[in-house]
């Protein structure tokens, strides 16, 4: 079977879903292709009898780009923002976080001179313009920022749980100084999970007509003499497309057009890490809700002190998670492990109090680890195939995450409606 239209899109995650909405304000027909039987990509939420479990702890920055884009699109967002505070860890000493000022007071982690330095640091954060950190690394940044070795792990530390990179040493400065920015402004956690934007967003599309087709992997892309698209699928179904909106991952994509020397995505690494997402029927140390470890990469949080994420109120919902390096082997087993160790840590005997829980040993946070010189990169891929638009949380050389997912798939929609509309002018 044929099809033809406008706009293909490939992949219903949220930056596909964005893009649909934008484009679907004009009279151009779209379709969306998504591989998976079920849409949302890394948004999805997954109901595990009562309980509803993000793919990992998702937190939604509260005056990020995303947010406004989505309420642009009258997305609503019902959850709470989270509070600052929790306590770090180091050496198996617990202390009060140093995010939020009274914490900062009472922490014994920092001396008086570190809590100086680190007050200055976090201003330094908040005014500190980002376009001239282009050419360094957040490593060589902090380097500049502070000679205090505590207070650069606290920065470190910070930075992880902004941007989920724990490599500092090739992590672009100015990607993570803007999201630090972003995330010192608080997040929010939503309630159903981030499913809530998915389901909003796919229903508004579905109602402008947008078709969506789950199931459908795009398994090949032709470029025609024309200048528009031939999508193939495994079923040999052929989609024309005069436009594609790109928003899998960049080495598929890459993949699809290697004859044309584009070679952008091999230095791309993915920011990866391991969730042990959990519902405990009662949580054993109800104090402790917020901790992350100072010099093992761990997180932990309860989103359900924020977010209704069980249809049981009494139920609890947290998170531990495991930051991967990209260039360490990661042994499965072991991190389970770690996470369920970190765990027992802090809430002793949780094991007794589980509903479900779900180990995910190797997932992809971020199509992009943001390196420098990448901006480059995405500047050539954008301009090498006319009608061929690219979007998703790599695709956006300042910001990553659903910052990078959602905006890019704005300013994807954006374009082509402008191209179009040069287009259509010129032939008038
Ligand atoms: C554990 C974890 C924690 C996270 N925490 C946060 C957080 O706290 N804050 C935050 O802002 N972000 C967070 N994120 C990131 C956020 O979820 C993603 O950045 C965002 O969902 C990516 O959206 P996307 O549309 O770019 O990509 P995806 O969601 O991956 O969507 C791409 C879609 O394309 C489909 N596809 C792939 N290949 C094909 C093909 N050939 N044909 C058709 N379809 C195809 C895929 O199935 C997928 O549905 C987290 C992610 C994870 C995994």
């Amino acid at each position: 079977m044929n099809q033809k239209c406008d706009v293909v899109i490939v992949g219903g995650g949220l930056a596909g879903y964005v893009a649909a909405n934008y484009v679907a304000r004009t009279n151009l027909s779209v379709v969306i292709l998504e591989k998976g039987k079920f849409v949302g990509g890394r948004a999805r939420t997954t109901k595990i009898e009562q309980q509803y479990f993000n793919l990992g702890p998702h937190a939604l920055y509260k005056k990020g780009k995303a947010r406004s884009i989505l309420e642009e699109l009258r997305i609503t967002l019902p959850g709470k923002p989270t509070k600052s505070g929790g306590i770090l860890i180091e050496n198996n000493i617990e202390f009060p976080a140093p995010f939020s000022a009274l914490n900062l007071f009472k922490t014994n982690l920092l001396n008086w001179k570190e809590r100086i330095e680190w007050m200055t640091v976090l201003l330094k954060i908040v005014r500190v313009n980002t376009e001239p950190l282009e050419g360094k690394t957040f490593h060589q940044w902090a380097g500049e920022i502070t000679h205090s070795p505590k207070v650069k792990l606290l920065l470190y530390t910070l930075g992880r749980l902004a941007t989920y990179s724990h490599t500092p040493e090739k992590m672009d400065a100015k990607v993570m100084v803007s999201h630090l920015k972003i995330a010192l402004k608080g997040v929010l956690y939503l309630d159903g999970g981030w499913q809530t934007i998915i389901d909003q967003l796919h229903n508004k599309a579905v109602l402008s007509g947008v078709q969506v087709q789950p199931q459908t992997p795009v398994r090949q892309i032709e470029l025609l003499s024309d200048g528009s698209f031939q999508l193939v699928t495994p079923h040999n179904e052929k989609i024309l497309a005069k436009n594609v909106i790109w928003t899998a991952g960049p080495q598929e994509l890459e993949s699809m057009f290697l004859d044309k020397g584009n070679c952008f995505s091999n230095k791309m690494t993915a920011i990866k890490g391991a969730t042990l997402d959990v519902a405990l029927s009662q949580l054993p140390n109800p104090e402790k809700l917020f901790a992350m470890d100072l010099t093992n990469p761990l997180y932990y949080s309860v989103h359900s002190t924020y977010a209704h994420l069980s249809d049981n109120k009494n139920n609890i919902i947290l998170h531990v998670f495991k930051y991967h390096h990209p260039e360490e082997h990661h042994d499965s087993t072991l991190d389970k492990h770690s996470l369920e160790q970190f765990l027992e840590k802090l809430q002793p005997g949780w094991e007794k109090y589980v509903i479900t829980k779900r180990f995910l040993p190797h997932i992809t946070v971020n199509q992009r680890l943001p390196e420098l010189g990448d901006a480059k990169k995405l500047l050539r891929l954008k301009s090498t195939i006319p009608h061929l638009y690219v979007a998703g949380d790599w695709a956006s050389p300042d910001y990553i995450l659903s910052e990078g997912a959602v905006s890019s798939g704005k300013q994807a929609a954006e374009e082509l409606i402008i191209k179009e509309k040069r287009d259509e002018s010129a032939n008038q």
